[in-house]
């Protein structure tokens, strides 16, 4: 009899109620308390899963047992003689990557938004039995996890265990009536689980996946670390997300990022999707093996400050797009067009001047997790910025060692440091390590990238790789860079964001220094009219053409109910777009750094080392 037992079923789907039992055989003999994640791992923000718990009771050999509550996610049992056991509800209506989802379609869940963990029973071996559901609305239902099967039933349903509790809730499960596929990589089972309404090419996909994946062992170098993975993709008609896990994915994706039947090309939406899968797969090694020291032990019930999310998801997030270039899915004028719409986004946030990647990453939980009307204004993204540091540490070590090193020989002695070891990284880690691999002093880089907020040298790094980096105005709200005419003369602009309200426009952000600002507009205000005319974002891009730089535009608005006008002086746009043209001569540190880059992890000798 294992010491800790749990068992999930689905309670009512039209209640999005899951039915939680657990079993502890040997409780703390000074009484036993259980706790509820307060955060996802991956996910850096408190989300106080607790809350959702319903009707929690607790026996022992069919008496009750009084718990106490201690705190927001905590109970108490007093101490009893025999096996204790709880009951519970939890709600189940939350359809993200994070939490849990149940209803009469399919039913997901993460551990930690379900599963109570037994204080001082962390360690031990845990067990869950996955019910399978009495209703007739769930027929035909099936079971995806990459958690380890002991004793399950063709459609998956039965006993699954983990080693400790911080592994049994990082294998999320999908429960309803998917479409599932197969495919190996370097000789790792792998599979795609489908669920939701859509018309899409499965075999396809794996096909692109399969090339993706193999790409990613191959730069850590075979053995890859989990014995079989799992892609978990929930589709929807409009949603983006991604969670990673040790050996598995949970993806929330829009129904037209796959590819229809039939069509062989990549859309900028399938790409999309391509990306998402390639970044959460390089989280199998960066962020779920090699840590920071500040993530160990796991501690899930506040939280937990690193200077390093930027090397975790800013890394990541230049790596996912690169693979796509490097296995060969994409050209390289394809892939500098993401690169320029990644310079894009940061450029667009005078934040990138205020806020260093490593205080993002610090002040993750309360700044970029809550990001409210003046976020572009006040911080950056450790993943957009963080993957043009990334960027440029690359290009700096590729130019200064004379493509003798690489970031890519960085990420290698990571995994062989400290991911195969399982030994955290200090918060000085990275930079040390880099320089140590590289022979080359990285201070300045490190001070002025990471720890600063001074613009990252990308024009003149890029050059030295045959690479023009211009900039030109935006030509719409819509235009992500990327691409585009260089010299055309820039639109008029107001310096905010704009979204369709009750047949108007509201404006969603102010920017810093820009028309609106100066003239007093603020976020929340819903335009009505500009000279007296009748706005939607649609119709004022055209009114703006028929005015000159330096011209005053009348502009009424609603603030809360209350009418208001301004009277803004218009300015040309600023020059925030970024476009990338890879100039035609063949240059010899452009081909090593976009060319497949795994075969340094077998010739260089770090896999041994
Ligand atoms: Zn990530």
């Amino acid at each position: 009899m294992n010491d800790i037992q749990y068992g999930v079923e689905v309670h009512q789907p039209g209640a999005h109620l899951f039915r939680v039992q657990l079993r502890v055989a040997h409780p703390a003999a000074s009484g036993q308390i259980f706790s509820m994640p307060a955060w996802i791992p991956g996910s850096y923000m408190i989300r106080d899963f607790a809350r959702h718990i319903v009707d929690l009771r607790a026996h022992c050999r069919g008496n009750p047992v009084a718990l106490q509550k201690l705190d927001k996610q905590r109970w108490h049992a007093p101490p009893v003689d025999g096996p204790l056991s709880l009951e519970y509800e939890v709600y189940a209506w939350d359809l993200s990557v994070r939490a849990a989802h149940l209803d009469s379609t399919h039913g997901f869940f993460n551990g930690s938004s379900l599963l109570l963990a037994v204080e001082g029973g962390e360690q031990l071996p845990q067990r869950l039995r996955i019910a399978r559901p009495a209703q007739a609305v769930c027929d035909g239902w099936q079971v995806a996890t990459a958690m380890r099967a002991q004793e399950v039933d063709a459609d998956g349903f039965g006993d699954y265990s983990a080693a400790d509790y911080s592994e049994l809730i990082d294998h999320p499960v999908e429960m309803g009536r998917f479409e599932r596929h197969h495919f190996t990589a370097c000789g790792v089972p792998h599979e795609l689980v489908l669920t939701g309404s859509f018309r899409s090419d499965g075999a396809r996909i794996c096909r692109d996946l399969t090339r993706i994946c193999e790409w990613h062992i191959r730069f850590f170098g075979e053995p890859a670390p989990m014995e079989r993975y799992v892609f978990l993709v929930m589709v929807v008609g409009d949603g983006y997300g991604g969670l990673e896990h040790r050996a598995s994915t949970s993806l929330l994706v829009a129904r037209d990022s796959l590819p229809a039947p039939g069509d062989s090309s990549v859309s900028d939406a399938y790409l999309g999707f391509l990306g998402l899968c390639s970044h959460e797969y390089f989280h199998t090694w960066n962020v779920k093996r090699i840590k920071p020291a500040a993530f160990i032990p796991e501690r899930l019930d506040r939280e937990v400050h690193t200077e390093l999310l930027w090397a975790f998801e800013g890394i990541t997030s230049y790596y996912d797009d690169l693979a796509l270039v490097r296995c060969g899915l994409i050209s390289e004028q394809r892939y500098l067009k993401l690169l320029g719409r990644t310079a894009t986004r940061v450029q667009r946030g005078a934040g990138r001047l205020k806020q260093s990647v490593a205080e993002s990453s610090f002040d993750a939980w309360t700044k970029f997790y809550k990001q409210g009307e003046n976020a572009p204004n006040a911080i950056v993204s450790y993943y957009t910025k963080g993957a043009l540091v990334a960027l440029a540490l690359d290009l700096t070590i590729r130019r200064d060692s004379d493509g003798e090193h690489s970031l890519d020989d960085v990420m290698r002695a990571l995994w062989e440091r400290h991911g195969r070891t399982g030994e955290g990284i200090a918060e000085r880690g990275v930079q040390a390590l880099a320089a140590q691999v590289t022979g080359l002093d990285l201070g300045d880089f490190f001070a002025s990238a990471v720890h600063g907020t001074a613009e990252l040298p990308l024009e003149s790094l890029l050059a030295d790789f045959g690479i023009a980096l211009g900039w030109r105005a935006a030509t719409s709200q819509e235009d992500r860079g990327g691409g585009g005419e260089l010299d055309s003369t820039p639109p008029l602009w107001l310096g905010v964001r704009l979204q369709a309200a009750d047949g108007c426009a509201r404006i969603s952000h102010v920017f810093d220094d820009g028309p609106a600002q100066r003239a007093g507009l603020s976020a929340g205000d819903l335009l009505l009219a500009a000279d007296g005319l009748r706005t939607t974002p649609q119709n004022l891009a055209a009114l703006l053409r028929r005015y000159a730089a330096g011209d005053r535009l009348a502009l009424h608005v609603f603030r809360r109910d209350e009418l208001m006008a301004f009277v803004v002086e218009l300015q040309r746009a600023p020059r925030d777009t970024c476009v990338l043209t890879a100039l035609p001569e063949e240059v010899e540190l452009r081909r090593d750094w976009l060319g497949d880059g795994t075969a340094g992890a077998d010739s260089r000798g770090e896999a041994s080392a």
